[in-house]
This record gives structure tokens, C-alpha cells and sequence, in this order.
């Protein structure tokens, strides 16, 4: 029998968890999940079957009527006692992250300690998730508008954040008194799965929260197909995110989706160059470019173009991808081939059309599925590559010749999840912040995400918020009360 490895050791076996209880394989389908860093297995993930689809429904419905009942203020005790966990759990979940996603552990540790934010920043919005009281139209009219939970939600997450958007969909869910069955990435389970655990330890009652894996579509059908659920969640591309909103509406489900993005970043005259090249060579690189709101399609205008360039590819050459597990390594793998085949072909694409490749390119030598960091200049808009989300490390750099042609340009997609913008003009900032067909939109800044505020796209990029007082509506249905 083969011994198994360190890797598989420091790993946690994924399992089920419905209606309170661990599930592991125990004659069901099984997977296995691999580490993209290596191509090692790491573990043996069980699928839920059918019946276990069924029960997790059937707990789900059945705890709603209990959890929705529980004061907000016990609702929040819980929260924050399992944000304390997994402070306290940060360094052995962020460690299972790198080992089945692949990014530098000290990103797996920032997500890990912002799920943790998510979920105290939820603790205190659910107990202020106020209704409110209308003025009757004669004295002894009293309307009263109140905020009740939707009932029991559907959740699919992918596999590129495993911690922070399962814990935007669990907090926003629990806090405003909903249950929750969750269809955690495949790819990676043991992070997902460390939240359950950190909720399950802090006393969460027994099916108030239910983490299934399986065949994607195949769950994702069952469980929209079910009239018990509510209400859903995804995250993930635009294509599967219509299939599951035509699925939904057949029964008129809720729905908050976060899809596909293809963020312009528009690097102005008056830009503080230096400054805007180490803000977009984080954003692009950071987990390996498989980020929905990474600035990708970069308008450069003219004055600055070429000193931009050089700041850009000087940093760009720096990145260090390696194991994330090692010390020194900035960037670490893209998560499947899957993932290696759409670079390769994008690029190729790009440079048939006579894009200009100033680093990178290729796939690296070794092990595991690592993409060179990799930059192109005078990307025709034509090129697959400016239509399609490359989610990679793949940052595409092009000249402008006006504010307003690279407004033009930006808007051009069907996306609209995030869009970021340099200049210190106010009347260019005011402009930009009022053209650009986005979600969100950072100016002189890459940070558009924190529990606070909401997270979410237009146009095709999604519906709906998570995160922020809008991202708690989310999960709400509204009651109105008129008495006499
Ligand atoms: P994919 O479209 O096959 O899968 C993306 C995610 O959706 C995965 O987690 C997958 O498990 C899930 N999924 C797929 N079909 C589903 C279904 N019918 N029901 C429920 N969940 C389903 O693509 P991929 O190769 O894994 O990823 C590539 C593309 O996905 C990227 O190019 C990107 O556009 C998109 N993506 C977006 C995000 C995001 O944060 N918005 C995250 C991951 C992937």
C-alpha cells in the first residue's frame, strides 16, 4: 500500500456535512482533488447522492422554521464565536488552501482573515436589519414594513477565492435567518469546509447550514429544480450563470448572481505612473490573474504610455511564480489545464492578430500548471483574448489617444463587474465615475471589496450585491403590515 505523502498528511480529508453530521465516502461517487502546484492527489472528495440531496433539504426546510426564530442577537454570537475560530485555525486552514488552490500562503492567509471579517461584519448587521413604520393615512392606520428571511437558500462557489465568497454567501444567509445549502468548488473543499467546521464548532444549530459537492450541474439542477429552496447564489462565469437563471425561473427563484468580469483600468495623463504600475501589478497577478474584478484591459493614454510600459514590465519581469508553500514565491499556479489550454490559446490568438508579446507566454517547465506572467501591448480589440475573461496572468496594455476613447473602449464589453481608473483631475475622476458601466469602481485605488460595501456587477456580470447592507437584502423578503 502506497504511504501517503506530507501534502496528503497536512491536508484535511473532505467530507458532507448535512444536518449537523460529517459524511465521507462510504460507497459514494468520489473525485479526487488534486494540487495544482504539483499535480499531486490530495484526497478522495465524496459527491452527494440523490437521498443525500434530499436530506440536506429536507434539514434545511425544517431548521429554517427554528433559526429564523432565534433572536439576531444569538444569530451573532454564533457568527463571531466561528470568526474567532478561524482567527484562531488562520495558519492550518490557510496552509489546506495553498496546498489544494495553489496561491502564495500569505494571500491564502489575508482571505482567510477577511472571511473572518465577513463574518463579524454580519454578527452586527443582522441585528440591525431593521424594517420600518410608514405614517398611516388616518390616525389609527399603522404600516409597518418589516425584513423577513427568504427561507432556505441554494449556494454554488467556485474554486478561485475557496474561503472569502463561501463566507459572503454563508454570513449574508445565516445572519439575515435564512439556512443554506451549499455546493462548495470541487477543486477545493477543505478550505470551504473549515468555515462549516468553524460554524459547526461555535454551536450552529444542526441543518441551518449544509455543504454538498458533486457533479455541478447535476447539483445544481437538483437542488433548483426543488420548491423548498428559496433563493440562490452563484459565483462564477456568465455562461453558467444564465443556464442556472433560465433553470431557476422555471419556479421564480431569488437570485444573486457574481459572474464574469473584464475590468478596463484607464491609466489618465496626470497619473502618478510608479504608483499606478504597483497598484495594477498586484491586482493582475494576485492569485494568478483568476480574479473576476483584475484589471486586464489597460488604456494607457498616449503622454505616459511608454513610460507606463517600462514601470509595468520592469515589475511584471520581478513576479516570482513558484509552490505557494515555499518562501519567495509571489505567484502561484492557474488551477487546472483547463485553465493552461485557454492561455495558450488566447495568446496564440492575440499574437496571429498582431498583438506584441513583452513577457511571458508560455506555460512554465515542471510540474504543476503554471503561466508564465505574461504581458501584451497593442492587443487589437478584435482579439479573442479582449472579449473573452482570460482569468489568468495575463495583463493586455493598449495606447489612448483621449479620456473619452478610452471610456469608449472600456464600456465596449458586455461585462460590468469592476473598472478602476488613475488620474488626481476631479473633473476626469467625476467623468469616469459617471461613464463607466461598472459595478465598482476604483479610483487611484484596487480596493473594491470589504464586507461593508457591496460587491457586484451589471450587465452581464451579475445581479444583485453580496456584502454591504445591500448584500443583506439580499436574503430578505419584505412584509408589509397595515393595521387599524
Ligand atoms: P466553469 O464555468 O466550468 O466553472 C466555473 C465555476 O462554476 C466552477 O466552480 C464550477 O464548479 C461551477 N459550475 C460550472 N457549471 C455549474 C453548474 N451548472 N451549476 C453550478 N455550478 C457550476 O469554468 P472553469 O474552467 O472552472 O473556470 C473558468 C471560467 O469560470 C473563468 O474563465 C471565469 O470566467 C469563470 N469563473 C469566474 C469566477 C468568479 O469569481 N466570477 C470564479 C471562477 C471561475
Amino acid at each position: 500500500m502506497q504511504r501517503p505523502s506530507a501534502d496528503q498528511l497536512a491536508y484535511t480529508q473532505p467530507q458532507l456535512y448535512i444536518n449537523g453530521q460529517w459524511l465521507g465516502i462510504d460507497g459514494r461517487q468520489a473525485e479526487d482533488v488534486i494540487n495544482p502546484a504539483t499535480g499531486a492527489v490530495l484526497a478522495r472528495l465524496p459527491h452527494a447522492t440523490p437521498a443525500d440531496l434530499d436530506a440536506a433539504l429536507t434539514a434545511a426546510q425544517r431548521a429554517f422554521c427554528g433559526w429564523r426564530a432565534v433572536a439576531p442577537l444569538e444569530r451573532s454570537r454564533i457568527l463571531r464565536a466561528a470568526a474567532a475560530l478561524l482567527r484562531e485555525r488562520a495558519d492550518a486552514i490557510a496552509h489546506g488552501m495553498t496546498l489544494e488552490q495553489g496561491k502564495p500562503l500569505r494571500e491564502a492567509r489575508l482571505e482567510l482573515l477577511a472571511s473572518a471579517d465577513t463574518f463579524d461584519w454580519h454578527a452586527e448587521e443582522g441585528r440591525r436589519n431593521y424594517g420600518r413604520v410608514v405614517p398611516g393615512r388616518h390616525l389609527h392606520q399603522r404600516i409597518t414594513v418589516l425584513h423577513e428571511p427568504v427561507g432556505v437558500c441554494a449556494a454554488f462557489t467556485p474554486w478561485n477565492f475557496p474561503a472569502i465568497t463561501p463566507a459572503r454567501k454563508m454570513a449574508g444567509a445565516l445572519a439575515a435567518g435564512c439556512t443554506l445549502i451549499i455546493k462548495l468548488a470541487e477543486e477545493t473543499p477543505a478550505t470551504g469546509l473549515a468555515l462549516v467546521r468553524a460554524l459547526h464548532d461555535a454551536g450552529l444549530p444542526a441543518g441551518v447550514l449544509n455543504a454538498v459537492f458533486g457533479v455541478p450541474a447535476e447539483v445544481s439542477t437538483y437542488l433548483l429544480d426543488s420548491p423548498i429552496v428559496a433563493k440562490f447564489s452563484f459565483t462564477g462565469s456568465t455562461a453558467v450563470g444564465k443556464q442556472l437563471a433560465q433553470q431557476a425561473a422555471r419556479s421564480l427563484k431569488r437570485a444573486t448572481m457574481e459572474l464574469g468580469g473584464h475590468a478596463p483600468a484607464i491609466v489618465c495623463a496626470d497619473a502618478e505612473v510608479e504608483r499606478a504600475a504597483d497598484m495594477l501589478i498586484a491586482g493582475k497577478f494576485r492569485n494568478a490573474g483568476q480574479v473576476c474584478i483584475a484589471p486586464t484591459r489597460i488604456y494607457v493614454l498616449e503622454p505616459v504610455y511608454e513610460a507606463f510600459v517600462h514601470a509595468f514590465l520592469e515589475r511584471a519581469r520581478q513576479l516570482t511564480p513558484g509552490n505557494g508553500l515555499l518562501d519567495g514565491s509571489s505567484m502561484g499556479p492557474l488551477a487546472n489545464p483547463r485553465r493552461v489550454q485557454a492561455m495558450r490559446s488566447l495568446i496564440a490568438d492575440a499574437l496571429e492578430r498582431g498583438a506584441q508579446l513583452q513577457c511571458g507566454g508560455d506555460a512554465m517547465a515542471g510540474p504543476g500548471y503554471f503561466w508564465q506572467p505574461t504581458v501584451l501591448t497593442d492587443v487589437p480589440e478584435d482579439a479573442r483574448v479582449m472579449n473573452e475573461e482570460p482569468f489568468g496572468p495575463l495583463a493586455l496594455i493598449n495606447r489612448a489617444h483621449s479620456v473619452d476613447e478610452a471610456l469608449e473602449r472600456a464600456n465596449r464589453l458586455p461585462y460590468g463587474l469592476a473598472a478602476y481608473a488613475f488620474t488626481h483631475d476631479s473633473a476626469t475622476r467625476m467623468h469616469l465615475a459617471r461613464g463607466l458601466q461598472t459595478g465598482m469602481l476604483g479610483i487611484n485605488s484596487l480596493h473594491v471589496s470589504m464586507p461593508e460595501a457591496p460587491f457586484g456587477g451589471v450587465k452581464e456580470s451579475g445581479w444583485g450585491s453580496e456584502c454591504g447592507i445591500e448584500g443583506l437584502q439580499e436574503y430578505c423578503s419584505i412584509k408589509l403590515i397595515s393595521e387599524d
